[in-house]
């Protein structure tokens, strides 16, 4: 498996934790029962300024909008809101995950650590729990 990557360009990871009730709530009335259990929400931008913006629901591909969760470290209000996808895709056909006219780079020109970390235990997880037979 090849990825495309530019050297030294990493995403923001920025994350925030909300499990209040009054956000469950507006999430189970803005998409149902199809929101994600974790309450921990990433951004998913290259390194940046100003406001973050992780992806909490993607309907897939008919729909090409998104529901993304925007916040800012220094102020507590959260803004959920659809918006459609990024149409950019790269050459080896990946598409990009982030929303349209989104800043930074495409999801593949950019490093995550967190992700390249699992990548990198697969095989030694796969190993572990493979079938003894
Ligand atoms: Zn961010
Ligand atoms: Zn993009």
């Amino acid at each position: 498996m090849s990825r495309q990557q530019t050297l030294g360009r990493y995403v923001c990871g920025a994350s925030i934790e909300r499990d209040e009730d009054a956000f469950r709530a507006l999430l189970r009335f803005m998409i149902g029962d199809s929101f994600q259990r974790s309450s921990r929400y990433r951004c998913t931008l290259e390194q940046h300024d100003g406001e973050h913006h992780a992806c909490v629901y993607d309907p897939g591909k008919p729909q090409r909008v998104s529901l993304w969760l925007r916040w800012a470290n220094d102020r507590p209000e959260l803004s959920l809101r659809w918006v459609r996808d990024c149409p950019a895709a790269s050459e080896a056909g990946d598409g990009c995950c982030q929303y349209i006219d989104h800043q930074g780079g495409h999801t593949w020109e950019v490093t995550d650590p967190e992700h390249d970390m699992f990548q990198a235990i697969a095989p030694a997880l796969e190993e572990l729990f493979r079938d003894p037979s």
